[in-house]
């Protein structure tokens, strides 16, 4: 495609790795380990080494992740509202609250100039859906960017952009802290386990994005393009029994992890 126009954005100075959002979906969780393992090995051999960027690497749960539960009291990836973080601090609130303050204070404030250029929040789901980056903004440049240059650098995973439509709501996750974010979710993998074809492929993600930041903040002009954007149309609960609410249904065999008919039934 011819590029008609060059459009300069802000370099991206500071970048966060989060992993452990959810503390048993457990690729990001080791990732986040291993990256902060190779962190201090680099750090002690090459001291004077530039760094373009500098990357945090998070744990962000990490309770969750030592009873390997998805959160302990409240889900933490919806505990970013401004109310939310903006409410006074108690020891008796749930955990989850009194932790995205503590987030917030080190990767924020939200909506704040403060605030780290970029979040990439990493998932697992069951579902068998690929790659997907899942972002409150169907027309956020630098992640459409990225997105295309995971697309380009990893031809054999299946992936796709998700627009998270909130419309009038506000975003609450974790990424929406930072001035650009996305989760990458990637799946099939079951919680509280880790495959190593799904590890590999969210080290090799997490690689091309700190790649695609380098080379952005090295002036790199990336050529114009389009993006196919994926997003809600409608949620399907399961049948349930009206007295008790229980589910009375379970996916058809024919259905299960069938990627190319569904993007379907996953939570992030
Ligand atoms: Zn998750």
């Amino acid at each position: 495609m011819e590029v008609d126009k060059v459009v300069h954005l802000p370099r991206l100075s500071r970048v966060a790795v989060c992993g452990g959002t959810h503390g048993n979906e457990l690729s990001g969780v080791y990732l986040v380990k291993e990256l902060l393992k190779a962190k201090n090995v680099m750090k002690e051999d090459n001291d004077d080494e530039e760094r373009p960027a500098s990357v945090l690497m998070v744990l962000s749960n990490p309770w969750a992740m030592q009873q390997c539960r998805r959160y302990v009291n409240t889900d933490l990836n919806r505990c970013f509202t401004h109310a939310a973080l903006s409410g006074p601090v108690s020891k008796k609130d749930p955990y989850e609250m009194i932790r995205s303050k503590e987030l917030n204070a080190l990767l924020g404030p939200k909506g704040s100039p403060e605030a780290v250029d970029l979040v990439c929040d990493l998932h697992n789901t069951t579902s068998n859906m690929g790659l997907c980056l899942i972002a409150y903004s169907d027309c956020d440049w630098i992640c459409l960017h990225i997105f295309r240059y995971l697309q380009r650098q990893m031809p054999d995973i299946p992936m796709r952009y998700i627009h998270l439509d909130v419309s009038s709501k506000e975003s609450y996750s974790l990424d929406s802290v930072g001035k650009h974010g996305f989760a990458m979710e990637i799946g099939p993998q079951p919680h509280g386990v880790v495959r190593s074809n799904i590890y590999t492929t969210m080290k090799h993600g997490v690689q091309h994005v700190l790649d695609w930041v380098r080379f952005y903040n090295s002036g790199t002009v990336f050529e114009g393009g389009f993006v196919d954007v994926y997003t809600t149309v409608k949620n399907m609960d399961y049948p349930r029994d009206s007295e008790t609410g229980n589910i009375t249904a379970a996916i058809h065999p024919q259905l299960q992890v069938q990627s190319e008919m569904y993007l379907h039934f996953f939570i992030y």
